[in-house]
């Protein structure tokens, strides 16, 4: 082959990183290296909270990129070793490229809340990851009685999929407004402004009416330590008791990306923004969430996105070519009411080395939608999610 190229994590980023480098030039011999047998997306994963899906119409296998002739091997990275360009897997493989790229997703920062801590998140579930945690908290909403208050916990910025708390919520507050409509959810909040803001509080007073309470970082929604035994959480002002906790905690860059020193004191990796390119570490490049990416969100829409601007940059320079001009695209849906979709869009371009918002090209959706056109959102959100998963495993 030309060059070997490993690309580790087969989620939003390196699937997509492996996929369109195998497409760009066959010649390139590229390896996915994946911890887990099947992928599960955190995309419409609110929904398996709110009853309306299951996690198995989200959970996807690595059979059609095997097809496209990558190979893809289950194993837990444990090591790079930028100087012998050599990645280490925790059976004892090693895997020789000539370039990395790295897309591990977030690992969280349980430091940040006192009591917190990995083993404590199997009964006061995050669920930012999908899968098991999911169904914690599943479960946990299922068992709580009529009249209880649900407590969802939202980060400090910046962290994975910025409307997602907001659109749980919302989901949640369906499933409570069907099955047990005396109950109330309640945001606490690191923060005093969040995603969408203006549309997700009118869509949860046109379809939940008072059932969702916001707590601002300032009134009080920081909070700094958690009885888990108790389900009591400490704010700066005041003690909340919850039935059920959904704690999400503070977050960095995957913990391989912590290991192998590729992010900086901010706990995230600062990459060359053209090309994704460590700028840490030569011929190692980071992408989705973990990377610090200017105006861009961490979404698995950035994700992809940015895995397409840096394959392309890759099979450049392995080519001997300058990287390609890149654009950058994102939207977000959330899914407030079954019939009720809203997003947000952008589209990037490189400005100084940096990626920035291109004025007018992006924006909201309007704040006086006819039902028409929130009905279509929620249908555009879910035929988002059949392209961008077809697009990453098939
Ligand atoms: P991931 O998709 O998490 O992939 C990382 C992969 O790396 C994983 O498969 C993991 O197993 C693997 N891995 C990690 N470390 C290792 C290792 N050491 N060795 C081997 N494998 C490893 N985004 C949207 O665009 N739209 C949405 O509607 C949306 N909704 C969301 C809703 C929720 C509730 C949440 C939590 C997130 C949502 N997101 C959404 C965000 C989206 O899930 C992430 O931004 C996206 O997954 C980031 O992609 P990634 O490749 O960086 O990480």
């Amino acid at each position: 082959p030309k060059a070997r190229v490993v690309v580790v994590g087969g989620g939003y980023g390196g699937a997509i990183a492996a996929k369109y480098l195998r497409m760009s030039d066959p010649d390139i011999r590229v390896t996915l290296i994946e911890k887990d047998s099947a992928y599960v997306s955190c995309p419409l994963s609110n929904e398996v909270l709110g009853g309306e899906r299951d996690l198995a119409s989200l959970t996807f296998d690595y059979r059609g990129l095997t097809r496209r002739g990558i190979a893809v091997m289950q194993d837990t990275v444990i090591e790079i070793d930028p100087a012998q360009h050599v990645v280490k897997g925790a059976g004892g493989n090693r895997y020789n490229y000539d370039k990395l790229i790295v897309s591990p997703g977030v690992d969280y920062d349980w430091a940040a809340i006192e009591g917190m801590s990995e083993a404590v998140a199997e009964r006061i579930p995050h669920a930012w990851k999908a899968g098991k945690q999911t169904q914690i908290l599943r479960r946990q909403l299922e068992a709580m009685e009529d009249g209880g208050v649900f407590y969802i916990v939202a980060p400090p910025n910046p962290f994975r999929c910025p409307p997602g708390p907001y659109e749980r919520a919302a989901q949640v507050a369906h499933y409570f407004s069907t099955h047990k409509s005396k109950s109330k959810i309640v945001i606490l909040d690191a923060k005093d402004a969040f995603s969408k803001q203006g549309l997700f509080q009118a869509g949860w007073q046109e379809h939940y009416g008072d059932m969702i309470e916001w707590v601002s970082g300032a009134q009080g929604g920081i909070i700094e330590a958690i009885d888990p035994e108790t389900r009591t959480l400490m704010g700066s002002f005041e003690e909340f008791r919850g039935d059920v906790i959904n704690l999400i905690p503070h977050q960095k860059a995957g913990a391989l990306a912590q290991t192998a020193g590729l992010a900086n004191e901010s706990g995230w990796c600062p990459v060359d923004q053209r090309t994704f390119e460590s700028s840490i570490h030569k011929d190692i490049h980071v992408i989705g969430d973990a990377c610090i990416a200017g105006a861009m969100p961490k979404s698995g829409y950035s994700a992809n996105s940015q895995g397409k601007v840096c394959a392309a940059a890759v099979v450049a320079a392995i080519n001997g070519d300058a990287p390609p001009a890149p654009s950058y695209v994102n939207t977000c849906y959330s899914i407030i009411a079954p019939e009720h979709g809203i997003s947000v869009a952008g589209v990037y371009r490189l400005d100084d080395g940096r990626i920035v918002d291109i004025p007018g090209a992006g924006g909201v959706s309007p704040a006086d939608a006819d039902a028409r056109t929130r009905a279509l959102e929620q249908q555009f959100a879910l035929d988002w999610f059949r392209n961008i998963t077809s697009d990453m495993f098939t």
